[in-house]
């Protein structure tokens, strides 16, 4: 995927954000406190005013500062620094193989930065089953991504808001990890659904 086509596809989860607004702010009132449908939908909306595409790293760092900026929440300072990080190790045409090493930036910085591991009931959860699916060359497609992002309805949450509710969190699919498979998404060229 060359600097143009992913510029495209980090403009268009606008729309996307947009589109599923309502679904992550009613998924974060069950087990947060609402807003992170707002927070998604401002973060790329900021976007098109912000980005530099004169490189694919330069593309990402300005999404990242972009995003850090104008999310807001506990989730803008893991997205905007993840994609800061990943400005690092883009190239300027992502092929399969640089897209692992993308992939596990993503999941090293949300480790790095939200001191999390799995079955926290994160964000985290659905970044890093999708880390290990490309390691071991599987195939990630939305369906599969969605899948981790479900799989996180049983797990008891053990970070961030959602961690108040304790066994309460059990039942509902997290609000970071459902737009991860948004993000995730883009970054591997799948249709978001
Ligand atoms: P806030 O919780 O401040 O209202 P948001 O609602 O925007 O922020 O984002 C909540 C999401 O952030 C959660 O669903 C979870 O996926 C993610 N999150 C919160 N804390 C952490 C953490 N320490 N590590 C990884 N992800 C986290
Ligand atoms: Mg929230």
């Amino acid at each position: 995927m060359d600097v143009k086509e992913m510029k495209q596809r980090l403009l268009d989860l606008e729309t996307t954000f947009s589109e599923k607004e309502t679904v992550l702010t009613d998924l974060d009132r069950a087990i947060g406190d609402g807003d992170h449908g707002v927070n998604m939908l401002r973060g790329f909306k900021s976007l098109k005013d912000k980005i530099d595409d004169s490189s694919m790293a330069s593309l990402f760092k300005t999404t990242g500062m972009a995003l850090m900026s104008n999310i807001g929440g506990a989730s803008g300072p893991l997205y905007g620094f993840s994609f800061v990080k990943m400005s690092n190790v883009v190239k300027d045409d992502i092929d399969n193989d640089n897209l692992k090493a993308v992939v596990t930036e993503f999941a090293n910085a949300i480790a790095q930065r939200g001191k999390v591991q799995r079955n926290e009931k994160t964000m985290f959860d659905v970044v890093d089953r999708a880390r290990e699916a490309l390691e071991n060359e599987e195939t990630l497609t939305f369906e599969v991504l969605q899948q981790f992002a479900t799989d996180t309805k049983v797990i008891e949450a053990t970070k961030g808001r959602a961690a108040y509710f304790k066994k309460d969190s059990i039942g509902y699919v997290d609000p970071g990890a459902q737009s991860m498979v948004y993000i995730l998404s883009a970054l591997i060229g799948d249709d978001i659904k």
